[in-house]
Parts: C-alpha cells; structure tokens; sequence
C-alpha cells in the first residue's frame, strides 16, 4: 500500500490514542486529531495547484507541524524534501534548486537563523517555488500559515497513487563530503518502517522517544512511520537534540523505546543529572548510524533499563536499515554486532575485485532488494557509482559476516589506515580506547606520514573532572594493543565536528589536524 493508506488504517485503529507528543510544543495529538489535519493540508496543498510528483521541501527542526507534513505530503503523493535545519543560504540554494522545489514548508528560523529572510533572499533565484509556508503564528508576507492550511474545510482529496512512486529525497549525511540526494518509493521506506518496528516488536502500546533529526531517515522512516505502521507514539523532546530534555521526556511520557546515535546516548549517560530521570518505562530502542560501542550498549541496558536495545546498520540508499539484531538474539550478538539482514533484502560482502568473500572475511558489504534507492535525484553518474549493473547498492562499508548471519561493520573503505603495509580498522583501536576509566569518547583515523604513508591519529574526549596526556594513552596502549596501531598523534578535544545526525566528521578531524602540523 501506500503511505498514505498505511497512515489512515493506523489512524482509524487507534483513533484517540495519543499519536504525537511534542514536549516543547506542548502539543499532544490523537491519531485522529493528527489525521484530521493531516487530510486538510493535502487537500489545501493540492489546491494550491500543486500535483503528485511535485516536489515539496520541509525545512525546520523537529516539531509537529513537521510529522504533519510529513503525511500530508505523502497523502498528495507530493515528494517530500527533507532538509538539514543547519543549512544556510548556499547549501538551501543548491539542494532547492537541485530538486525543483515547487513549495517549501518551514519553521520561521532556528537557532540563529531567519529562515524566512533566507528564503525571501532566494525567492528571486528560485522561479519555481510558488508556494511558500511558514509554520509560526504571525502573519508573513509571501507565506501562507500551516495552521490555517491545516484547518481548512477543503473536502479531502485522495488522488490515485502508485507505491512505486517517488514520495521522499532524503539526503544522506555528509560524513564523507557533500551530503547526496536518495530518491525513495513508499514501497522502499514504507516496508523498511515495518522491518525495523518488527524487530523491537513495536506495538500501539509503545512510546516512541525521538531526539534524533527528522529530517534524517533515522527519525522519519525509523521513528515517524514505524509509528504510522503500529499505533506507536510519537514524542519529540525538543527542537534538536540535549541530553536533558531528552531523558526528561523519556521520563514524563513513560517512553518505553528511545532512539538515538551512540554520541547522544554517551552524552545522554555522562549527563550530571542522569541518575535524577526515572527511565524504568524503558523496554527497547535502536542505536545507530555510526559503530556503536559494546560498552555503551551495556551501559544503555544496564543503567537505561533497555534491556532490549537493539543495533541497526544502514545508510539512507537503502531506506535505511539492512541490519538490524532482534531483542531475542543472544546478549553477544546484541552487543557485538549489527544483527542479521533485514528480511527480503539480501546482502554480499565483496573484496575489490568484485569477488564474494568467504564467511568471517572482512570486505564491502553491498544490499539488493527492494529497500534500495531508485537513484540519486538527477545525477545518473553517482547512482551507476553505486548501484552495480546487477543492482547491487555499494555501502563503502567495510563488514564481515559469520556462519549464522551476524554482521559485524569494522569501518569505512575511506576510514582505513594502511600503516607501513598493514592494515588497521579505527573502529578496534576506538574500542579498545573506550576501555579507558577516564575517557569519554575516542575517535581514530589516518593521517598522512612521509614514512609510513599513514600513522594513527587519536581524538580523545576525556570524561568530565579527568586530566590525561598523551603519555597516558601511550601507557594504557602499549602491551595490549599492536604497536603499530598505538595512535602517533593524539589530541584532547571537547567535542568532535559532528553533522546535525549526530555523526563524526573524520574528513574534518583529519583536515584540521593536518592543517596544525603544517
Ligand atoms: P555521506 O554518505 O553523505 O558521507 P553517511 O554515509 O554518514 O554520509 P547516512 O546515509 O546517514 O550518511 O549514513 C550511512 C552510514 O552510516 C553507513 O554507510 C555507515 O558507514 C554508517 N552506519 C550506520 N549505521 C551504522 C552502525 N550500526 N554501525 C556502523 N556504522 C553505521
Ligand atoms: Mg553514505
């Protein structure tokens, strides 16, 4: 089916249960409320002139007037642009016009932006966009309000829609560069939302705790429409993610899944208050979108009280999620690895020459099957860069899999440090880092070296109240590690440069510790 038919089956099940929570809003709709609006924004946006195809972009923070677009756009079979809330002028110029934005919904500012005012000096650059909406209060010139085009009384229209058709371009991350347009079918994210919900057994009895992005496909396909696939609530603890607010919201609504990247849930953990939050409605959850370490996932199950967390590995080309592990799997498993292929999708880890790899052999691990993206949105080349002739979605990730199925991720292709002929995998050294009572957070890559071509370079986050030096990790490295992967180079940091998905930037890292020994 479609989303669209998804989203009203949901709703006429579960009508006055709450659907969506918005804790900084103060927002608490039913799914019959949210159903209500999400009908009368369709039709005002179809209306508008606006038909299936078009493109419609969203452009704020986590709010409810976002999920609200989210399906109204959906049920118009209007393809919905998910953009960054931290993009200013250039990168909102170039993915608008990328797309051919007919109509853009978005939030009056964020942070320190104007969003309007960044809008009102590109409208003359951007011929197409005809309809612009802004989700505040006040009057705007040029912006109709959400609000009144979510209660209009226009009869609500259904136009005849395919799964097969494009309804979303997310853009991935820009972990690697640029971040990439995936042009996304309800079929592709629809079943991907029913997979993920499946494995932590999602249920209209579960609240859903959202702190990650919703523009990302983290939020909007593993939170927003595994909800719309059962009943689940939505509760969205704040505009961007603070630990605070998050484990608050956890604790007020009686969440009993939270979400979030390994970085949030370690910010999350290392909170002064932490033990202040009552977390015991926690059940489950997913951690995901960079190596999630074993011992923050023993920590989430012990001190959160998700005994049935879950790791999920994907990227947005693939809807996202190709692995998942099951609450059921064994503890080892759970902890250890990124679980077993998602159902009907099947999965190859290839070495460089294309061959398949055997079991327990590490090599690019590549997805096919319904899940994968039909392209990136106008730009064959890169698609046919990813997508083999044989249909197989190229991750650039680095896995190996073992005799019954487990998936373990041991790095990017581009993250690998080839040290004097060896090889060696920044994930095992960071691990191993993390051991470390008075380290927070730990970050490896490469950096060029005249003798070695590359030599281990270490970010380090030392835990609140913790002096270290660089002799310390030399010390608690050497013995219990090979030599050659004790990080040469290390560096005390507060934070890494992060993308707004709460992922590391190594390209940046190792730019700027380049740029310093220059
Ligand atoms: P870009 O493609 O723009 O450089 P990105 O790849 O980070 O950014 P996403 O599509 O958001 O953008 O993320 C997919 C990537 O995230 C995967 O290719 C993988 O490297 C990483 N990833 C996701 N989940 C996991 C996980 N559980 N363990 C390790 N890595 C993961
Ligand atoms: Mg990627």
């Amino acid at each position: 089916c479609t989303i669209g038919e998804q989203f009203d089956r949901t709703a006429a099940r579960w009508g006055d249960r709450d659907a969506l929570v918005v804790a900084h809003q103060q927002v608490r709709w039913s799914w019959a409320e949210l159903k209500r609006r999400v009908d009368a924004l369709a039709a005002a946006l179809l209306a508008r002139g606006l038909e299936p195809g078009d493109r419609i972009g969203i452009w704020a923070p986590n709010c409810a007037e976002w999920t609200l677009t989210q399906f109204a756009a959906a049920r118009a079979g209007l393809v919905l642009v998910t953009i960054n809330p931290a993009y200013r002028l250039s990168e909102l110029e170039h993915a608008l016009a990328k797309v051919g934005c007919r109509a853009i919904v978005t939030a009056p500012g964020h942070r320190d932006s104007d969003f309007i005012a960044m809008l009102d000096e590109l409208a003359p650059r951007l011929p197409l966009l005809g309809v612009r909406i802004h989700t505040g209060v006040e009057e705007r010139a040029g912006f109709l309000r959400l609000a009144d085009l979510a209660a209009s009384a226009t009869p609500p229209a259904s136009p005849v829609l395919s799964n097969r058709d494009p309804i979303n371009i997310q853009f991935t991350s820009g972990t690697t560069g640029s971040p990439k347009g995936a042009t996304l079918t309800h079929r592709n994210i629809l079943n991907n939302a029913r997979q993920v919900a499946h494995r932590i057994a999602l249920g209209a009895d579960d609240r859903i705790c959202i702190p990650v992005p919703l523009y990302h496909c983290f939020g909007m396909v593993m939170g927003n429409l595994a909800a719309a696939c059962t009943g689940a609530a939505m509760v969205y603890p704040a505009e961007s993610f603070d630990p605070a607010q998050t484990l608050a919201a956890v604790a007020d609504e009686r969440c009993t899944a939270l979400y979030g990247v390994p970085t949030m849930f370690i910010a999350m953990l290392e909170h002064p208050q932490f033990v202040g939050f009552d977390l015991s409605s926690l059940r489950t959850g997913i951690m995901a979108g960079s190596p999630c370490p074993e011992v923050t996932m023993r920590a989430v199950m012990e001190r959160m009280h998700m005994r049935e967390v879950t790791i999920a590995y994907g990227m947005t080309e693939t809807s996202p999620v190709s692995f998942q592990s099951d609450i059921d799997d064994p503890l080892a498993e759970r902890v250890g690895t990124v679980g077993r292929v998602q159902p009907h999708l099947e999965v190859r880890i290839v070495d460089p020459d294309g061959h398949t790899c055997p079991r327990g052999v590490a090599g690019e691990l590549c997805t096919r099957g319904y899940a994968v993206m039909q392209g990136y949105w106008g730009d064959a080349d890169a698609t046919r860069a990813a997508i083999d002739a044989d249909g197989w979605m190229h991750s650039g990730d680095l896995a190996t899999i073992d005799a019954r199925g487990y998936c373990r991720i041991t790095g990017r292709i581009k993250d690998m440090i080839i040290r004097g002929g060896e090889n060696i995998y920044p994930r095992e050294i960071e691990e191993f880092l993390l051991r470390h009572p008075a380290i927070a957070d730990a970050q490896v890559f490469g950096i060029p070296d005249d003798r070695y071509g590359e030599q281990v370079c270490a970010w380090i986050i030392p835990r609140s109240g913790h002096a270290l030096t660089a002799e310390d990790i030399t010390g608690f490295c050497s013995g219990k590690i090979a030599h050659f992967k004790i990080p040469h180079t290390v560096r005390f940091v507060v934070e890494f440069p992060m993308t707004v998905t709460g992922k590391v930037q190594k390209y940046l890292m190792r730019e700027t510790t380049q740029a310093e020994a220059r």
